[in-house]
């Protein structure tokens, strides 16, 4: 069997909140009950979205939660070398295409509709570089360990955004080179991301990388049906030990695993310890969504 490694990616937009935690905490406990290896990789593609400071208290959150990665901390920020050779690769195989709309010329759209495929439209002004997702591999179909068979065409979903005007790196280009590099063979993350799979797919396909496993966890809603996020200001993770364990335990019980009541309040290694044991991915129920109400988190 080929030796599991995972990673956790959070990007440093503000501190890990509840929702976080249930990606940071999943992808741990897969990687630690497999024996295998756990890494952080610090998104910080989009520095103005970066706050300084946000790192480190991310970085001091995981601690107090015990969450412990294995080697050197990965920072996006240093890799553009490698973003620009994959963006190189792609526009040679008529698989990127630099584009100067402006999202206000096609709002009224569903998609970007791939005016600049022929040709930028309007060749003085800045361009973004553009994902062909017509070409390529389609439809785009995977086993996702929690939600099972998934069948998307990207072509629906759009021609994504590879690098943007201003020159910043997107995502979906960062986490496939990135993952490729540290070869990451399981992902475990949000919900909020099964829709990105398909374009990641297809750039891994055009890239001749690996194609990792998915696990998608069922996304963490505010009781008032929100999504939990940095911009709906859910609130930040303690990072003390003390103020962690019972978020911990909460964590947990939201992620399926039914831990033993006395556990609510032991130290946080302790319930590592018991959760990497007895971690079992097939409990958890496929809910697209899960509502966090007053008793499930303070
Ligand atoms: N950086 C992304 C986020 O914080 C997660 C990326 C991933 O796990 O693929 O939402």
């Amino acid at each position: 069997m080929r030796p599991y490694r995972g990673r956790f990616a959070p990007t440093p937009s503000g501190p890990l909140h509840f929702g976080s935690l249930i990606a940071a905490l999943a992808s741990f406990l897969d990687a630690r009950h497999a024996a295998g290896h756990w890494g952080l990789r610090i998104e910080d593609v989009d520095p103005p979205r970066c706050p300084s400071g946000a790192v480190d208290t991310i970085l001091r959150q995981l601690e107090a939660f015990g969450l412990q990665w294995d080697g050197p901390v990965v920072w996006q920020s240093k890799h553009h070398d490698a973003y620009a050779a994959a963006l190189a690769r792609l526009e040679i195989q008529g698989l990127a295409y630099p584009c100067s709309c402006s999202r206000k010329q096609w709002r009224a759209h569903p998609v970007y509709p791939g005016w600049c495929r022929d040709g930028v439209c309007e060749p003085h002004k800045p361009a973004a570089w553009r994902l062909r997702s017509d070409l390529g591999l389609r439809p785009v179909r995977w086993e996702d360990r929690l939600f099972g068979p998934q069948a998307f065409d990207p072509a629906e979903l759009g021609d994504v955004v590879l690098q943007r005007k201003d020159g910043l790196w997107a995502y979906q280009l960062a986490v496939v080179v990135d993952d490729a590099d540290q070869g990451i063979n399981e992902v475990v993350r949000g919900a909020d991301l099964l829709d990105n799979t398909p374009w990641q797919r297809q750039l891994q396909h055009a890239l001749a990388l690996p194609e990792p496993r998915y696990l998608h966890l069922p996304l963490i809603l505010g009781d008032d049906g929100q999504k939990l996020s940095k911009q709906n200001l859910a609130p930040a993770l303690p990072d003390t030990e003390t103020e962690a364990r019972a978020l911990l335990h909460r964590a947990l019980a939201l992620l399926d695993q039914a831990p033993p009541a006395e556990l609510a309040m032991a130290p946080v290694a302790e319930q590592l310890a018991w959760a990497i044991a007895h971690w079992d991915p097939g409990r958890l129920r496929a809910d697209p969504e899960r509502r966090l109400t007053h008793d499930t988190v303070d």
